[in-house]
């Protein structure tokens, strides 16, 4: 049978705001525990919580750039449940209202575009950090304390939850990996997943084709792209194999084992589902201006989903994704513009580390010279950056291919190595290069070494 395997994402995104989403407090990491705190964000009785309007704002933001509606009216809630990282004893987040809802994605495919479903994204704060003191890896299992750091507590989260339109792990990966780069380039958080900035959960159900969805399964604590794609991979295998067998799939929640490749029921405070949801009391609705949507919405950068479409004609797709995903991007777009094409671009862009603030109109000229020696091409592009770079001085540096040149100069050193040529057509072959190192040596380099080691089989043969 052929099964469809059906996944949805839910990702959280600590936004990079100076200081927390509901006090004044610093956000940052690495720094000694619970040196980041205030009577906010300890939830000292009596305090009162005030929203952070950066992280409203890139929410919007974010939102906008997943396509999503932005309600004129938003609403925190408390979601209650009872653990020690959370001394309120509820996190602050949205319910029923988010900031932003029905989004659609769109991640570039080599046959067809994928259009992910966004159901929502919206703003909440993070919990505290609980360390397990000598359980294994850290696990509270067989733990003899738990400690808990505040620091993190009240960090402004932003949580995408996705329609489950993703059809295999490598959409998924893909559709990960786009969304990172699209927060990224946002410049509202560093999504770093092993540093715990970029968290996602998958949602992993398995259907025969036209069915409606069956039994889903929970996947947490996968901490980078592949393991992600692993653990999705282990779900739907082991749900296939039960469907097959005949057994029921039982909804729970899992952990991915990356090391053992196993999925472990995950214990956790999230057992109890029952969140009991209610409004915030001690927060007015959010009600972003239209103009500051608009604003925002003008402010949006060509995304990196329309930038790969748009490359993916000159480049092929998985090349267009491959120069989107790096750094290389804007010395490409400069090559090409300074009428360099696109190929030669890509590929100079791609294997030369070309400084940042490279004069790439100039460094054009190098790249448009077929015949340039690799040193002087080196050269060219670590000095692009000077002030007053020119080409001129790299351009002399061709690499000599002119036979007419290069011919004499063979024959006087294979007059003057008489014993080696005897030798090699004695059939030492392994000769050639010591003629190629003379004939390289009297041109200080700048023989065309294909052109040269043609040449001189060629003498050496007659
Ligand atoms: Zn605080
Ligand atoms: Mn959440």
């Amino acid at each position: 049978m052929s099964w469809e395997t059906v996944v949805g994402l839910e990702i959280h995104a600590h936004l990079k705001t100076r200081t927390k989403m509901f006090c004044r407090c610093e956000t940052g990491f690495g720094e000694p525990p619970n040196t980041r705190t205030c009577p906010v964000c300890l939830a000292h009785p009596g305090t009162l919580p005030v929203p952070n309007r950066r992280a409203v704002e890139w929410t919007v933001k974010l939102g906008l750039a997943l396509g999503c509606d932005i309600p004129a009216r938003a609403v925190f809630h408390r979601k209650n449940y009872f653990y020690p990282d959370l001394p309120k004893g509820y996190q602050i987040s949205q319910y029923d209202e988010p900031l932003c809802v029905d989004g659609r994605f769109v991640v570039p495919g080599e046959e067809r575009d994928l259009e992910i479903g966004i159901v929502r994204a919206h703003l909440e704060e993070d919990a505290a950090k609980t360390v397990h003191v000598a359980g294994a890896g850290g696990r509270i299992v067989g733990a003899t304390r738990s400690l808990v750091d505040f620091n993190r507590g009240g960090t402004p989260l932003v949580e995408i939850v996705t329609q489950p339109d993703l059809r295999s792990a490598e959409e998924a990966r893909r559709f990960l990996q786009l969304l990172r780069q699209t927060i990224v380039e946002l410049g509202i958080s560093d999504a770093e997943m092993e540093k715990g900035t970029l968290r996602c959960d998958a949602n992993v159900s398995v259907r025969l084709p036209g069915e409606d969805y069956r039994t889903r399964w929970e996947l947490k604590n996968m901490n980078s792209f592949s393991f992600i794609a692993r653990g999705i991979d282990a779900a739907v295998r082991a749900q296939i194999a039960l469907h097959e067998a005949g057994e029921e799939v039982v909804q729970e929640t899992y952990d991915y084992d990356a090391d053992a490749d196993t999925l472990t029921p995950h214990r956790s405070k999230e057992e109890a589902e029952d969140y009991r949801y209610f409004p915030e009391p001690d927060l007015v609705p959010v009600e972003p201006a239209r103009e500051l949507v608009e604003r925002l919405r003008a402010e949006l950068p060509e995304l990196p989903w329309a930038r790969i479409g748009r490359h993916a004609g000159e480049l092929g797709m998985a090349d267009a994704w491959a120069l989107v995903m790096t750094e290389r991007e804007a010395s490409y777009d400069g090559l090409v513009e300074a009428d360099v094409e696109p190929r030669a671009a890509f590929n100079f862009a791609m294997n030369q580390s070309i400084p940042p603030n490279a004069d790439l109109r100039e460094l054009a000229r190098v790249v448009k010279e077929p015949d340039l020696t690799r040193a002087g091409i080196e050269r060219a592009v670590a000095a692009s950056a000077n002030p007053g770079f020119t080409a001129d001085e790299f351009l002399a540096e061709k690499s000599v291919s002119d036979t007419a040149e290069l011919e004499p100069l063979i024959e006087r050193i294979l007059a003057a190595n008489p014993g080696q040529v005897e030798a090699y057509r004695g059939g030492k072959e392994g000769l050639l290069g010591f003629f190629v190192g003379q004939a390289m040596k009297e041109t200080g380099g700048k023989a065309n070494p294909k052109v040269l080691n043609e040449l001189i089989r060629e003498k050496l043969k007659a």
